[in-house]
Order: C-alpha cells, then structure tokens, then sequence
C-alpha cells in the first residue's frame, strides 16, 4: 500500500514509537462529569464532519501498516454511537490489529456487551468513579448508577480478555472512597486504575488543590494494607504505573498531573471528525478527514501521517507541570470557540 517501506516502528523527534491510537467516535456523552464535560450544553460537531464506519476503517488499515497495532475506541461516550460493534468487527479484521478495546462509561453497555465481544472487541476499560448513586447524580448528573453495575457484571461475564475500571480521584468528590473503590475491585476479581485529574480541555472546573497526587493515593492505600510494591519496569510506555499489594493483588496509578510519562508517550488520537492529535494537549492536528474526502490515496495519507509523527516534539503534560500560577486550561468561551480542544472531542 505504502510506495518504500518504511522502517518500523515510525519514530517521533524523542525517539517515541507510533504504536497506539485512540478513536473517538463520537463527541456526545450521556453524562456530565464536572471533570470532563462539566456544562450543561456543548457545541457539537456537525454530524456530516463526523468520520463514518468505512473512513474510520480504511485509516485503521492505513495506521496499521505504519505500525500501530493497539486501537483503542472511545469518545464521548463510544456506546452512543449507532452499531458500534459492526465498527468492531470490520477494525477486527486487519490482521496488523494485536488489540482492540473499548473506553466507556458503561452506562449502556450491559445490554451490547457479548455483541461488542463476539465483534472482536478485546478489552473494556468502564469509568467507575464512585460507589454512591446520590454523588453520581450530583457529579455526573445522572441517576444511572445501577445501569453502570450492570455494564460492569455484563462485561465480567461476556469473556473479554481483560475488564478494567478506572476511577479518576477528585478531592472533595471522590477522595474518601478510594478504599472502597479498591476494595469492589477486588470482590469483582477486575483491576482498578486511579487517574489524577488533569487540566485538559473540558475540565474547565480544575485547580491543583483538587488533584490527589499518586503520592497520597499510594499513602491511603497503604495505610489500609500496608506495604505496596512498584511493578514498574524499565522501558513500560503503558500510562498507568503499576502497583501490588502484599497479597498480589494488583492496581494502577495515571499520574498525568504530577508525574507526567511524555517521554514514553506514544499515543496519538483520531477525533471524530477525523483530526489526528500527537498530544492530549496538542492544539491542532492533522486533517485526516479533507485528506480522506479529498480523494487522496493510501500512500499519501500514510506520507502524511508518518511525516507528521516524524516532526513531533509534544510533551503537554510536562509542560503544563512547569507551567507557574497553573489553572484550568481553557475556559468556556474558548472551547466553545473549538470544540477540537474538548476531552470528549479528542478521546480521553
Ligand atoms: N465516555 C467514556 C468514559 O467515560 O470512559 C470515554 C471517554 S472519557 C473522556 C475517557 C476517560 O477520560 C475516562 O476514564 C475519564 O475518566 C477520563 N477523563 C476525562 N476527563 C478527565 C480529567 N479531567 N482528568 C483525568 N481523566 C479524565
């Protein structure tokens, strides 16, 4: 497809490899988490700028043969998007595909989840940020918080090779349950990773005093089970440092916000409109879709995207950590200006 082969793994100016890609899929959510999608009423995409099922699948083809082997579908909320599976079972298909998983707030997936499996959906990562219903409504505005239980045990018992939670820790929402969290993990047999909460685009709401650092994380849970061991291994690019207790018993820690991982960063996001991000932080990307609707061909989209990744030099989360006096990142009337620069645009 690709005119010369070239060398793989593509390398960015740091060294980093082109290996993951996030696919948003939509940018609608049926929640309103203050951490994320905190107003009321966004500005949307167009649905035409939406990429549809073929365009997202004929990138996946073009990324593949430049050597990114993980996708990982997400959103918004990826569950909103009609016959998500059948997306599923035609990215399954490239044979440079090692995984595919999903991001959700598994509020809708109790009844899609053995669909999306027998798809060929690997893995599931669910948002699980609290154990209370009243806090869900009064942080996510929403009274689904059954339906999400649901979508957890339907993912446990649909035989994904992995099921995940992830719980971002907001002082003053949710720092008091991590233990708790933790402990439902464990009774549920699934992996749970905290995640700091970060400035990016929609947390409009962010101050440093809100975060919980990995440190305090860490502290809590040891005061609950005692000594906690470091799996971390020289070279891991995943973005979750991974930890045990005593008993084996494994977790994660996302620590975007005070230990940030550019350096090993290789992810890189489609929006749903078809802009290729470098950085969660970035602030413009590259036109996938006019290329795609332009009638470009293969090999020139794949020139593009591999010039690109060879010019990148981000490392938001590192910047953002040196910038002084730091606060949200964006207020509303920017992101109402360029929904692109939206969590739920880019793909968290
Ligand atoms: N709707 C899906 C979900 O809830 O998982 C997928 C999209 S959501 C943007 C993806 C992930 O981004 C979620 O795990 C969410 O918790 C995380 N996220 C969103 N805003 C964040 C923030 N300000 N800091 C840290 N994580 C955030």
């Amino acid at each position: 497809m690709i005119g010369q082969p070239l060398p793989l793994p593509l390398r960015d100016g740091f060294g980093r490899p082109l290996r993951n890609l996030r696919v948003s899929v939509t940018d609608r959510c049926n929640l309103r988490c203050q951490y994320c999608m905190p107003e009321e009423d966004y500005v949307w995409l167009p649905r035409s700028s939406i990429l549809t099922f073929e365009e997202i699948d004929r990138l996946a083809g073009i990324f593949g043969a430049l050597g990114v082997h993980r996708i990982r579908l997400t959103g918004g909320e990826p569950l909103l998007r009609q016959n998500l599976p059948t997306l599923v079972s035609l990215l399954s298909r490239h044979k440079t595909l090692r995984d595919l998983s999903l991001t959700t707030n598994g509020t809708l997936l109790a009844r899609s989840a053995l669909t999306l499996r027998k798809a060929g959906l690997r893995r599931v990562t669910l948002s699980f940020d609290t154990l209370r219903p009243q806090r869900m409504r009064q942080f996510a505005r929403s009274a689904k918080h059954g339906d999400v239980l649901e979508g957890i045990d339907a993912a446990r018992s649909s035989g994904f090779d992995e099921v995940k939670l992830n719980a971002v820790v907001v002082r003053g929402f949710n720092d008091d349950e991590v233990g708790e969290l933790f402990e439902f993990a464990r009774l549920k047999g699934l992996e749970i990773r905290f995640i700091e909460y970060m400035d990016v685009g929609g947390a409009t709401h962010w101050s440093i005093d809100r975060v919980v650092s990995r440190q305090e994380i860490l502290d809590t849970l040891t005061r609950r089970y005692g000594p906690i061991e470091s799996l971390r291994r020289p070279g891991d690019a995943a973005p979750a440092e991974r930890f045990a207790l005593r008993d084996g018993t494994q977790f994660g820690v996302v620590a975007s916000t005070t230990a940030p991982f550019c350096r090993t960063c290789d992810r890189s996001r489609l929006t749903a409109d078809g802009s290729w991000l470098l950085c969660l932080y970035g602030e413009a990307g590259l036109d996938l879709r006019e290329l795609l609707r332009n009638g470009a061909d293969d090999a020139h989209i794949a020139a593009r995207i591999a010039e690109t990744w060879a010019a990148r030099t981000d490392r938001g989360a590192e910047e953002r950590a040196d910038a002084p006096h730091r606060g949200a990142l964006y207020q509303i009337d920017s992101l109402r200006a360029d929904p692109r620069r939206e969590m739920h645009t880019r793909g968290g």
